[in-house]
C-alpha cells in the first residue's frame, strides 16, 4: 500500500495510464478525470478537519436503530483546502476544454468578482438545498449539475478525511448489511470482490468501505439468488454488473483480483460507463446518485 498520498497520488496516476492504454475510447475523459482524481489525492495532505464528535447517547441510538452516523450537512469541511481545490479543478477544467471548461471560467470569475463566495457552494451543496442552486445558476448562467460537480469534487479530500475519522466509531463487533453507507447514508457507486471472493461496497458520496454480504441487492435489501444475477464481457473478466430483477437496479462490481493496478473506486467507476450504457440498454437503472 502506498504510504502518503504523494504515493497514492503516483499510483492513481499509474492506474490511469494502464486503463487508458486498456480502452483508448476513454483517453478524454481519463485524461480529465485522471488530473481531478490526482489533484484531489495531493490536496488531501493539506486538508485538516475539525474530527466530529458523536455523543455516547446518540451513537448507541445510531447502532441500535441503524442509522448512519451522520447526514450530510455535519461533513466538516476544511475551508480553506477546498477553495484552493476548487481553483485548481476550475483551471484543470479550464484547460480541459471539455463541458466543463465554460462553467469553470465563469465560476472563477464570479467568485473573483466577489459575486459569489465559493464556500457558500459547498454548504448549499450539503444541505441538499437546490434552491440555493437553482437561484446561482439564475444569476450567474452557470449550468446546477456544472455547479454540482465542480464544488463535490472540490470537498471530496474532506469528505474522505471525515469518514475515515468517523469510522472508528462503527460498530465493528457487527457487521453493518446494509445497502447504504454507515457513515452518511448515502447508496455505493461501485462494489468490489476481494481475497477470499468477500464483497465490499463503496458510497458513492464520502467513499467508505464496507463489507457487504456476497448475493445482496443494495438498494432492495433483495437476498434471493433466483432474482440476483449478473452480467459481464469476456473481454474485460475485471469487471460486472450485478443485477437484481426485482427492483431492477444494479451496481458495478470490480474483481480486485483480476487488476494489477492500483484500485481507486472513482477511476474504475468512470472507466466502465460502457456497462451503464449497456445497462441502460436492458432498462435498468443505477442506484447511483454520485456529484461525478
Ligand atoms: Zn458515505
Ligand atoms: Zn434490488
Amino acid at each position: 500500500m502506498p504510504e502518503n498520498n504523494e504515493d497514492t497520488a503516483g499510483q492513481i496516476r499509474k492506474a490511469v495510464s494502464v486503463i487508458r492504454e486498456l480502452r483508448p475510447a476513454y483517453k478524454t475523459l481519463l485524461d480529465f478525470y485522471g488530473q481531478i482524481f490526482v489533484a484531489q489525492e495531493t490536496s488531501k495532505s493539506r486538508t485538516h478537519i475539525i474530527a466530529i464528535q458523536i455523543p455516547e447517547e446518540v451513537l448507541s441510538v445510531k447502532i441500535r436503530e441503524e442509522f448512519p452516523l451522520i447526514s450530510m450537512s455535519e461533513f466538516a469541511i476544511d475551508t480553506e483546502a477546498y477553495e484552493s481545490l476548487s481553483r485548481e479543478i476550475c483551471s484543470i477544467a479550464e484547460r480541459d476544454h471539455g463541458n466543463m471548461a465554460v462553467p469553470a471560467k465563469m465560476l472563477i470569475h464570479a467568485a473573483d468578482t466577489g459575486k459569489i463566495e465559493l464556500r457558500s457552494l459547498f454548504s448549499g451543496l450539503l444541505e441538499g438545498n437546490s434552491s440555493f442552486f437553482e437561484k446561482i445558476t439564475g444569476e450567474l448562467g452557470i449550468e446546477k449539475d456544472s455547479l454540482a460537480f465542480l464544488t463535490y469534487n472540490s470537498i471530496k479530500p474532506s469528505l474522505s478525511l471525515c469518514a475515515e475519522q468517523l469510522s472508528g466509531y462503527l460498530d465493528t463487533d457487527n457487521k453493518w448489511e446494509k445497502g447504504y453507507c454507515p457513515i452518511c447514508g448515502n447508496p455505493p457507486a461501485v462494489s468490489s470482490l476481494e481475497g477470499e471472493g468477500e464483497r465490499f461496497l463503496f458510497c458513492g458520496f464520502c467513499w467508505h468501505k464496507w463489507h457487504a454480504p456476497r448475493l445482496f441487492c443494495p438498494f432492495c435489501d433483495n437476498r434471493d439468488g433466483k432474482t440476483l444475477r449478473y452480467f459481464y464481457s469476456e473481454e474485460e473478466k475485471e469487471y460486472r454488473a450485478d443485477v437484481c430483477d426485482k427492483c431492477k437496479k444494479y451496481v458495478k462490481t470490480v474483481d480486485t483480483r483480476k487488476i494489477e493496478r492500483m484500485f481507486h473506486p472513482p477511476l474504475e467507476h468512470i472507466s466502465t460507463l460502457h456497462l451503464d450504457m449497456q445497462a441502460k440498454d436492458m432498462g435498468l437503472e443505477s442506484g447511483v446518485q454520485t456529484g461525478l
